[in-house]
């Protein structure tokens, strides 16, 4: 499963922080996640809890925030909301769309005892 994977290297973060700054005990773990990510948060919190068993991010709430998606309409020449990958622009109806963000997933932020 991708969500599977996507979790592991998450507490694989988790954990070289926890060593790199000594703490031993994750409460929460601040993920941001673009909405074109395709990653599933119940998904991705049912791996959490199989995979960080035993680690120290064991026990740790999971506050995932989503991202819109944001392109770049060649044909208007700026910035637009995007709903999904190749999707038309809200503007003039195009498909001429670079996304520009809204595929992220990363670790924003740790909180920790
Ligand atoms: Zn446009």
């Amino acid at each position: 499963m991708h969500e599977m994977a996507l979790t592991e290297s998450i507490v694989d973060i988790v954990s070289d922080e926890a060593r790199k700054q000594g703490f031993a005990k994750v409460r929460i773990v601040r993920l941001q996640i673009g909405a074109m990510a395709h990653v599933e948060p119940e998904a991705l919190r049912f791996c959490f809890d199989a995979v960080s068993r035993g680690t120290v991010a064991e026990g740790a709430t999971l506050d995932i925030r989503r991202l819109p998606g944001e392109g770049w309409c060649l044909d208007c020449g700026k910035t637009v909301p995007l709903e999904e990958r190749f999707g038309a622009c809200p503007e003039c109806g195009r498909r001429h769309v670079q996304m520009t963000s809204g595929d992220e997933l990363r670790v924003e932020e740790l909180e920790v005892d």
